[in-house]
């Protein structure tokens, strides 16, 4: 027989005192259900994100009668990322499971993550809230964020964001989640070569207390979408992105001051009261400028060349590989 598979759950928080006894209570209750084939060690890893409502003393509480549970606070708050690659740096299972600390993640999907993880040969399956329990703007706004990530970067899951998923090791030592990334987890893993699923989960209303992202989500979102469009596609070569507008830019600039120039010299029409000047000159300027830009971006490419990795699945017949 294999080894048993060992899992690691980690549950992010900032402020949710009231949640957190259920929610382990539920957890509890889903391990048992685990059954077939039995799981190895279970880790239970809470990540205080700095919380200021007692969250950290009701851990504690349940640390002392359940000693899977494992407790990391942050001094302040860092965000969910940080909180979740904290955890994941930490993390020691086979499996990684992440959930919502807020009650709305249900713990009774473990099982079903697991089954697809394994039945489907996935390396990453992201819940996918089918019938979702949250506000309409938010419905809709995630709906539109999901189409428009999933277009621009060919990664098609119903729902990126959903904190329920399950992960093999390897995942979570390998993306690099900081900033607002978590949105994006499965984007990064896809990336990287990881095969990325996805399952219906049950999702419930907030019970207790209130969401912790203001409407910030939304631009800050949209931001780290672009940086990771960017990231991902051209920092490897930084001029197709800036050389190719900054070219395009330039060459239409030009066109544009020698008509001028042909108008002003050949036709002799004064080049007084012509708008058109400027943009032929804002054109050129701007062209060299984000050419300018790219070859910069090539040099710092170049010079850090070395230390570029790639994903790697195997490897056999080498000595020293770890
Ligand atoms: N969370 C966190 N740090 C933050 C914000 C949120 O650890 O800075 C946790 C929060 O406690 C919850 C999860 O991330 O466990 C999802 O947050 P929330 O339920 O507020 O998000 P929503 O459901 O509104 O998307
Ligand atoms: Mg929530």
């Amino acid at each position: 027989m294999t080894e048993k598979r060992t899992l690691s759950i980690i549950v992010p928080l900032l402020n949710e005192a009231e949640s957190l006894r259920e929610l382990h209570g539920k957890i509890q209750q889903a391990l048992q259900e685990v059954a077939e084939p039995p799981l190895g060690e279970v880790e239970i890893i809470f990540v205080d994100d700095g919380s200021t409502d007692g969250s950290f003393e009701v851990l504690q509480e349940l640390r002392a009668s359940d000693a899977r549970v494992k407790i990391v606070q942050f001094r302040r708050n860092f965000g969910k990322s940080a909180a979740l690659a904290e955890g994941f740096r930490r993390a020691r299972g086979d499996y990684v499971i992440t959930m919502d600390a807020d009650l709305q993640d249900d713990p009774f999907e473990i099982k079903n993550l697991i089954q697809a993880l394994e039945q489907g040969g996935f390396d990453l399956v992201s819940g996918w809230k089918k019938k979702r329990r949250d506000p309409f703007i938010k419905r809709f706004t995630s709906k539109i964020f999901n189409a428009v990530t999933s277009f621009l970067t060919g990664v098609h899951l119903h729902d990126m964001n959903c904190g329920l998923k399950i992960y093999r090791r390897e995942v979570v030592k390998s993306v690099q989640v900081y900033g607002q990334r978590h949105r994006f987890i499965p984007v990064l893993a896809a990336e990287e070569g990881f095969r990325v699923g996805e399952i219906a989960v049950q999702h419930h209303a907030r019970k207790y207390g209130q969401t912790k992202f203001g409407p910030s989500r939304f631009l800050s979102g949209l931001l780290d979408l672009i940086s990771l469009l960017f990231l991902s596609r051209y920092v490897k070569r930084p001029l197709h992105l800036f050389g190719g507008i900054g070219l395009l830019s330039f060459l239409v600039g030009s066109g544009i001051n020698i008509y001028l120039a042909y108008e002003r010299l050949v036709l002799h029409k004064y080049l007084t009261n012509r708008p058109l000047l400027f943009l032929g000159i804002l054109l050129v300027i701007v062209g060299i400028q984000l050419f300018s830009l790219g070859l910069l971006g090539e040099m710092i490419t170049e010079s850090r060349a070395e230390s570029l990795h790639y994903s790697i699945r195997n490897e056999i017949g080498f000595e020293d590989a770890a």
